[in-house]
């Protein structure tokens, strides 16, 4: 040990983040006799469903789908209550796992990780974190989130305003009551969508600040009925290998068929019967739909259809129907979304049109007009993907800043790696097919292949791994091509980053979770392809 190594705590490694992702890594590189601690900046576990507590919070895969199938005994032994399970029993359900495998000891709530520096003669990373600990570990893996960093919009005069604010990200642990008050809502992607109703039916009036209006498909939730739970655990895994084949990692009955190579009247029948199941597995109708816009097109025309017909005035039907193509945007799943804009206490207030131009003490100003409201509720959502990542300074090899690096887009292999950063690795990173699944197998696939890659180095006897640049700029190439493929570079998103001020527009996720699978795989089988092997 060097001498200033003292002052550094010792670990094999270093796992940044508690919620889906953190909680498994832990648990697998423990099970490969790994020495390893999870820093997490929250009180408790949970991530996302530790932190969005909004009113109506809940997932929009079907539970029996969003939940590990690392343990058999788990997922027969859990007992999901909803289709779409609330936020509270997701967490439950987090908080369980960890004492289930007795992973709370090593994991560090209220810290953040600050700082994680490489050093490049004793082959470790250095550590830093806001209790002032330092650690010196020899894999560093963030588990930190797609969806974790706030995006909080800077609007003039924030502070003055008299009444309280909100965001759905930082939802307080005591709950919100908006009885007998007037809260304005801005932001309409899924966070609003899910609260808008809930808060429409407690407040005394409701503004919605919509600068894009959103494409939505009913959830049709329910409770879920003890026989079909007993038919599926009855076939669990055999479900999940199934799942796994399907282009988003889920049961999207998704049909190979495209939607030109039928008739107006079967692909109604095809909408409708999608409509009335619910859910995200709508965009599963047919194998175009977010790779050809006249395909896309049937389908918008279809739902927004049905926006008119929920809504009773056509003027704001007009405004609540989207012009993007349905699933540029991420598709939401409601229960009751549009149907609340029928009420009286709700006012839809188009920021297109009007856009903010501040808070005041009292309100909200766009258009030259002032909104009086006691409560603000920001939905307006996160610096995806990259935004948790670079809130912390890495260094890798030479000193080079990741933020530097990637200063004009993430640059990564297999969205798990990046060049110049030894034994670093990032689960859901960009360039992994990540957001465009159910992102719990995404996750478990993810922290398999890593702690597989992990192994392998012991076995060989190397003592680190990194992407080559060559493989590194062929991977962003091929995640670019086939994100040019599709629809998603159409319109404006957080899968582009263009919903940040100032991030640089890239398509992020790599579309097709059974191709991505392959892929890495293959990298594996063939020693660690495009990847190189240190000493
Ligand atoms: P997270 O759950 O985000 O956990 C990351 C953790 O890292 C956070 O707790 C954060 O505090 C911590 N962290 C970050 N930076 C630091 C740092 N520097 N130091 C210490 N700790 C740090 N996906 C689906 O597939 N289906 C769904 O139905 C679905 N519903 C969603 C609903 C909501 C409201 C949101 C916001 C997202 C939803 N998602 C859904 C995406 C969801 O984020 C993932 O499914 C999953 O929960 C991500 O798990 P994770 O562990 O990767 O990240
Ligand atoms: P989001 O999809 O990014 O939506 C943010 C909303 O805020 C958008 O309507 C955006 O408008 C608006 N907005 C942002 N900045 C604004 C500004 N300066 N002025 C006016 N409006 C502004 O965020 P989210 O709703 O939190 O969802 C993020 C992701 O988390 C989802 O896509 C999904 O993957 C996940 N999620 C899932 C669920 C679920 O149903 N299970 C629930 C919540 C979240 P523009 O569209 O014009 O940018």
């Amino acid at each position: 040990m060097r001498a200033n190594d003292r002052e550094y705590q010792q670990l094999d490694a270093v796992v940044v983040g508690a919620g889906f992702a953190g909680i498994y890594a832990l648990y697998r590189f423990r099970s490969l006799g790994l020495k390893t601690r999870a820093f997490e900046a929250g009180s408790g576990v949970g991530g996302t469903w530790f932190w969005n507590r909004y009113p109506g919070a809940r997932c929009d895969v079907e539970s029996m789908e969003y939940s590990y199938q690392f343990s058999e005994e788990l997922q027969q032994e859990w007992q999901w209550s909803e289709r779409y399970a609330p936020q509270a029993e997701i967490l439950r359900y987090l908080e369980h796992v960890a004492e289930r495998f007795d992973l709370r000891r090593d994991i560090q709530l209220d810290t953040r990780v600050d700082s994680a520096i490489y050093d490049e003669a004793g082959t470790r990373w250095k550590i830093g974190c806001s209790d002032g600990s330092r650690w010196s570990a020899r894999f560093f893996v963030m588990a930190t989130g797609c969806l974790s960093a706030v995006n909080m919009p800077e609007f003039a005069g924030r502070e003055s305003f008299q009444g309280k604010i909100y965001h759905t990200a930082r939802w307080p642990h005591e709950g919100v009551t908006f009885h007998g008050q007037r809260v304005g809502v801005i932001g309409t992607g899924s966070s609003g969508v899910q609260s808008i109703p809930l808060i429409a039916a407690e407040a005394e009036h409701l503004y919605v600040f919509q600068r894009t209006p959103t494409w939505s498909i009913p959830a049709h939730n329910r409770s879920l009925d003890p026989d079909e739970v007993r038919r599926i655990k009855a076939i669990y895994p055999e479900l999940r290998a199934q799942s796994a084949l399907q282009p988003f990692g889920f049961n999207t009955r998704s049909a190979e068929t495209t939607a030109m190579d039928v008739d107006d009247q079967e692909r109604l029948r095809e909408y409708e019967t999608r409509w009335e199941r619910g859910g995200l597995g709508f965009l599963g109708g047919y194998s175009d739909l977010l790779l050809s816009r006249d395909a896309n097109d049937t389908a918008a025309e279809f739902v927004g259809g049905k926006i008119r017909a929920i809504i009773r005035d056509p003027a704001l039907a007009a405004k609540l129907t989207p012009r993007t193509a349905v699933g540029c945007k991420r598709l939401c799943v409601d229960t009751n979304y549009y149907d609340t804009f029928n009420r009286d206490n709700v006012t839809l207030v188009d920021v297109t049109a009007e856009p903010i131009e501040g808070i005041a003490p009292k309100g909200l100003r766009t258009g030259g007009k002032e909104y009086e409201l006691d409560a603000i509720v920001f939905a307006t959502g996160f610096d995806a993907m990259t935004g948790a990542l670079l809130g912390v300074d890495i260094r890798g090899r030479d000193g080079v800043e990741l933020r530097e690096k990637w200063a004009a887009g993430p640059r990564t292999y297999l969205g798990l790696s990046t060049a110049g950063f030894p034994n670093f690795f990032f689960v859901t990173g960009p360039g992994s097919p990540s957001v465009l699944t159910n992102m719990v197998p995404s996750i478990e696939q993810h922290v398999n292949w890593i702690s597989a890659c992990i192994s392998n180095l012991f076995e060989s006897g190397h003592g680190s791994i990194e992407p080559t640049p060559e493989a590194e700029d062929a991977w962003v190439d091929l995640v670019n091509e086939i994100g040019g493929m599709t629809i998603y570079p159409t319109c404006n998103s957080w899968y582009l980053g263009s919903n940040v001020p100032g991030k640089p527009r890239v398509f992020m996720p790599y579309l097709g979770f059974p191709d991505y699978v392959v892929r890495a795989n293959a990298i594996a089988a063939a020693g660690y392809e495009g990847f190189r092997l240190g000493g």
